[in-house]
């Protein structure tokens, strides 16, 4: 069962949507823009509003 989150390059900074599964924590994800496989999934807000 896919599910999708955001992505961030941390290259060039673009967001984009990709397929995540939790299973797969290091599966390899090319930026759309510029093949770097230097995206890092941007965690939901909620999560940031409950730190502290
Ligand atoms: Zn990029």
């Amino acid at each position: 069962m896919a599910q999708e989150a955001d992505f961030k390059c941390l290259r060039c900074g673009t967001i984009t949507k990709l397929p995540y599964s939790p299973d797969a924590e290091l599966q390899e994800r090319a930026c759309p823009k510029c093949k770097s496989n230097s995206m890092r999934r941007i965690k939901e807000q909620k999560e940031a509003r409950a730190a502290k």
